[in-house]
C-alpha cells in the first residue's frame, strides 16, 4: 500500500517551503485522480483532507476522506482496497 500522508516530522526548524513562483517544473508530475470525488490527490499533502491512498488492486488513488479511512486505520492493514476491488 502507497499512501499519501502527511509528513511524520513537521521540523519546526525547516518552514515550509515558501510560496514563490518557482515550482517543480523539471520533472513532470504525475497526476492522480481520486477515484471517488475525482479531485487531484497530491504528493505531498498540506492537510489532513489531502491524504489519500492507493488501492493495491487497481491502482486508483482516494482521499481518505473519500474513502473514510484514517492514518490510524491503514495503519493496522496491510493492503487497502478500494470500494469497487473491495467487492
Ligand atoms: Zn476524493
Ligand atoms: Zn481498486
Amino acid at each position: 500500500m502507497v499512501r499519501h500522508s502527511l509528513l511524520p516530522s513537521y521540523d519546526k526548524t525547516n518552514p515550509p517551503a515558501q510560496p514563490k513562483k518557482k515550482r517543480k517544473t523539471q520533472k513532470k508530475v504525475p497526476v492522480y485522480l481520486c477515484g471517488t470525488c475525482g479531485c487531484d490527490c497530491v504528493d505531498t499533502p498540506q492537510s489532513e483532507a489531502d491524504q489519500s491512498v492507493n488501492c493495491d488492486i487497481c491502482g486508483v488513488w482516494v482521499h481518505y476522506v473519500c474513502a473514510g479511512v484514517s492514518d490510524q486505520s491503514l495503519e493496522s492493514v496491510d493492503k487497502w482496497f478500494c470500494s469497487k476491488c473491495k467487492c
